[in-house]
C-alpha cells in the first residue's frame, strides 16, 4: 500500500484510546489500523469524523463500522499474513485496506454496484495490489476461490449460511455478526473437518446481510 501521512497524529490517537485500550493487543492489527488513511473512505461531509469513535454513513443506506470493531474482527480472524481471506460486503472498502496488509489475498464481495465502484477507485488509488472485488451476492461466497483460510462477513445474516462454512478451508476461521436486528452477536466459527466449533465474542449492530445485487 501507499504510504499516507496525512491526519496520521488522529490515527495514533484512534489506535491509542479506541483500540488499544479497549484490549486489542495483535501488533500487525495495531499497525494496519495506524497506515490505512481511513478518511479517504468516508464520503467528503463526514471526512472530518473519519476518527471518531462511531460508524458513519457510505451511502446506499449503509455503515463503514466503528474502528474498534474492525480491529476486533481482525483480531478474531487470527491472521499471520499468509492467508486468503473471503469478505462479504466489501462497502467503503476501508477494511478490505485494512485485510490486505494482514493476509496475503482479499477476495472481497459487494451487492451494491454503486459502492463496489467507489471501493474500487479508492484501493486503486491507495495501490493495493493483492485485493480482486466483485459484484456478486455473498451469500454464494465464492466457489472458484475456495478455500479459505478466513471468512468475514460485514452484513448480518439470521444465520450463517452453510455454503459459506462449506467454503473454509480445514482449520479456518469466519467472523461475522449473526442475528437480527436489535439483537445480533459477533460469533468466530473454526472448522475442524466436518466440525464447526461456535464461539460468542461480542454484542454487534451491523446492517442485514440481503439477497440479489442492487445498483444504488
Ligand atoms: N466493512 C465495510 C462495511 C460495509 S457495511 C466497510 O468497511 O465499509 C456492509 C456491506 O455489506 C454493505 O455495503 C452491504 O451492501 C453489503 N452486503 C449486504 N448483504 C450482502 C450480500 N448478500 N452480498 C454482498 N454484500 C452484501
Amino acid at each position: 500500500m501507499k504510504a499516507d501521512n496525512e491526519r496520521q497524529q488522529e490515527r495514533d490517537f484512534m489506535v491509542r484510546f479506541q483500540i488499544a485500550a479497549r484490549g486489542i493487543r495483535d501488533k500487525r492489527v495495531l499497525d494496519a489500523m495506524r497506515r490505512v488513511p481511513r478518511h479517504l473512505f468516508v464520503p467528503s461531509s463526514y471526512r472530518v469524523e473519519a476518527y471518531e469513535d462511531y460508524p458513519l454513513p457510505i451511502g446506499s443506506g449503509q455503515t463503514i463500522s466503528q474502528p474498534f470493531i474492525v480491529a476486533f474482527m481482525a483480531e478474531a480472524l487470527l491472521l499471520k499474513g499468509d492467508e486468503r481471506i473471503l469478505e462479504i460486503g466489501t462497502g467503503s472498502g476501508y477494511q478490505t485496506a485494512i485485510l490486505s496488509l494482514l493476509a496475503k489475498e482479499v477476495y472481497s464481495i459487494e451487492r451494491i454496484d454503486a459502492l463496489l465502484d467507489r471501493a474500487r477507485t479508492i484501493l486503486e488509488s491507495l495501490e493495493i495490489t493483492n485485493v480482486e472485488l466483485r459484484l456478486a451476492d455473498g451469500f454464494y461466497g465464492w466457489e472458484e476461490k475456495a478455500p479459505f483460510d478466513a471468512i468475514i462477513l460485514s452484513a448480518a445474516p439470521f444465520d450463517i449460511p452453510s455454503l459459506l462454512l462449506q467454503q473454509l478451508a480445514d482449520g479456518g476461521r469466519l467472523v461475522g455478526p449473526v442475528g437480527p436486528l436489535g439483537a445480533q452477536t459477533l460469533v468466530r466459527v473454526t472448522r475442524h473437518g466436518q466440525h464447526f466449533e461456535t464461539e460468542t465474542l461480542l454484542d454487534v449492530a451491523f446492517v442485514p446481510m440481503r439477497s440479489g445485487l442492487s445498483k444504488v
